[in-house]
């Protein structure tokens, strides 16, 4: 979502930062302090965003991750948590405005 939000408004590879939990919370933020507005940008166009992350997904054919797809060179963590499968769930759900409890939500990588 961040690269594809990045693309969308035009920003540089590095203007957003972010992190997701297991729960299925996605977190993005500016990378400058103080903040820049790039993320309130995305906010702005979130659902074409998540349409184009979504395809980015589905379309890739890798088995749960790839640069392709949901890896990143700026990954905090190194890419050990993100999962292109539990990506499209967490994605379709909020594209179809499902509400679920924090146990409903898939669970990724190693958190399995
Ligand atoms: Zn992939």
């Amino acid at each position: 979502m961040i690269m594809v939000g990045e693309n969308v408004i035009g920003a540089g590879p590095t203007d957003l930062g972010g992190i997701s939990y297991p729960t299925g919370h996605i977190i993005i933020y500016d990378s400058y302090p103080g903040g820049s507005g790039t993320a309130r940008m995305i906010i702005k166009r979130i659902d074409e965003v998540l349409k184009i992350s979504l395809s980015v997904l589905t379309h890739c054919t890798c088995t749960d991750g790839c640069p392709k797809c949901v890896y990143s060179p700026y990954c905090g963590n190194d890419n050990h948590y993100l999962s292109r499968k539990n990506a499209i769930k967490v994605i379709d759900a909020i594209l179809k405005g499902v509400s679920s409890s924090v146990s409903e939500l898939p669970t990724g990588g190693s958190y399995d």
